[in-house]
């Protein structure tokens, strides 16, 4: 019996059966590139779901982290350190958000936000507004708050009942927002590009309309862009493509590029009225290890001109999957901006992964429909090719 085999089983043994995963382990990256166990390459272009933007093994990164590592890793929100200090302010200059929360991942994110949400209408309006709207086809995390606001029926219904005073609203459709606004409405949340329900961007109508009804309510204008931050579309947030500014924002998956990392952010006049001491709070959440994590992220994605990047091989991403669509018939549409793409299939995304992984290359799925790209933003005219190849490869063996 292989390694890799005896690995997987024990794996199966131990592990919560909450994942049905693909058939490897992987042991090390390089580049853009993952190791199995068994030295067998693949060319990722999944990046651990959006996460690892700057692929594996970038030496500013990992020499920051083993740096912070010597020095402390933990001392709790008790006391201050530096390199959170400097994560948060470099964070917020690139987010135009005044103030920031460090959490341990994109849920918490999401919890924290309808919190600091709820606060707000609280602190202004009393107990009697606090209607959150969300969005069908949504995703925002696996926690109760998180998944009380996410649009997907089987995600939540086991789990009910849920927090109260949600209502869904359908993405891309104002009058379906303006029909849900009540007297009770404390805010509106959504992902600028819908991620896990299948790679849809806001169109700007949308989210422009969605920002007036907001401002002339005093709604907050929650976006969750824990998937389509920090350089994916390629502008830093979303948003900023949009010029549709949040009054809160969550951010996590890259933040950190693979240290579990997440905030929400908000505006000043949210946090007047929000979270005070008392109110919310974190062991971990902003250890100075994150913090320098974050802070390595944020530098190298400046010295790297990662945005310009993106924009450039984004460009080249989407005419090379045009053409493809163009090509085979059981690919009916692309969806995307950036590095975040996502391919309309007929045939299972499920089954087009799995051969993928045969041949060397790691992809995933979003919805039931959809093959989603969303590789290390650092990847290279070339590896768009190499994936195109194998996808084509993989394709044609399917049907
Ligand atoms: C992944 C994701 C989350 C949840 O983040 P976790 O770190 O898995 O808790 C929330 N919202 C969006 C848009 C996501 O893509």
């Amino acid at each position: 019996m292989s390694n890799m085999n005896q690995y997987m089983e024990t794996a199966e043994k131990a592990l919560l059966h909450t994942y049905n995963r693909f058939p490897v382990v992987f042991d090390h990256g390089k580049g853009v590139y993952l190791y199995d166990t068994e030295g067998k390459e693949y060319l990722d272009f999944a990046a651990g779901i959006a996460v690892n933007s700057l692929g594996y093994g970038d030496e500013t990164y990992t020499d920051a982290l083993k740096n912070q590592v010597d020095k402390l890793l933990h001392i709790s929100n008790l006391y201050y350190s530096a390199p959170t200090a400097e994560a948060a302010s470099k964070l917020l200059e690139v987010s135009q958000m005044d103030r920031v929360f460090f959490t341990n991942s994109g849920t918490e994110a999401i919890e924290g936000a309808l919190k600091a949400a709820r606060k707000y209408s609280y602190s202004k309006y009393g107990t009697e507004r606090y209607e959150i709207i969300a969005m069908n086809h949504s995703f925002h995390g696996r926690s109760m708050g998180a998944v009380s606001v996410t649009g997907n029926a089987h995600y939540r219904e086991p789990f009910e009942p849920l927090i109260g005073g949600v209502k869904f609203a359908d993405f891309n459709d104002l009058e379906s927002v303006k029909t849900a606004i009540t007297d009770k409405t404390c805010a509106i949340l959504m992902e600028t590009v819908q991620g896990e329900g299948g790679i849809y961007p806001a169109t700007p109508e949308f989210l422009c309309g969605v920002k007036a009804l907001c401002e002339e309510k005093d709604i907050l204008l929650i976006l969750d862009e824990i998937q389509c931050g920090m350089g994916r579309t390629g502008e830093m947030f979303a948003w900023q493509g949009y010029g549709v500014k949040p009054d809160i924002l969550t951010s996590a998956k890259a933040l950190g590029c693979g240290v579990p990392v997440g905030a929400f952010l908000m505006t000043e006049k949210v946090a007047e009225y929000s979270l005070a001491p008392g109110d919310h709070g974190t062991t971990y959440g902003g250890n100075p290890f994150v913090g320098a994590a974050v802070s390595a992220v944020l530098d190298i994605y400046k010295d790297k001109n990662i945005l310009t990047h993106v924009q450039e091989v984004g460009a080249y991403l989407e005419e090379k999957l045009d053409a493809l669509v163009e090509k085979y018939d059981c690919l009916t549409t692309r969806r995307g901006k950036g590095l975040m793409q996502g391919v309309v299939t007929t045939i299972k995304p499920g089954t087009v992964c799995s051969k993928a992984l045969e041949k060397g290359l790691v992809i995933i799925s979003a919805g039931s429909d959809v093959i989603r790209i969303v590789p290390p933003l650092v990847i290279e005219k070339k590896h768009v090719d190499e994936m195109i190849s194998k996808l084509e490869a993989t394709i044609s063996e399917i049907i």
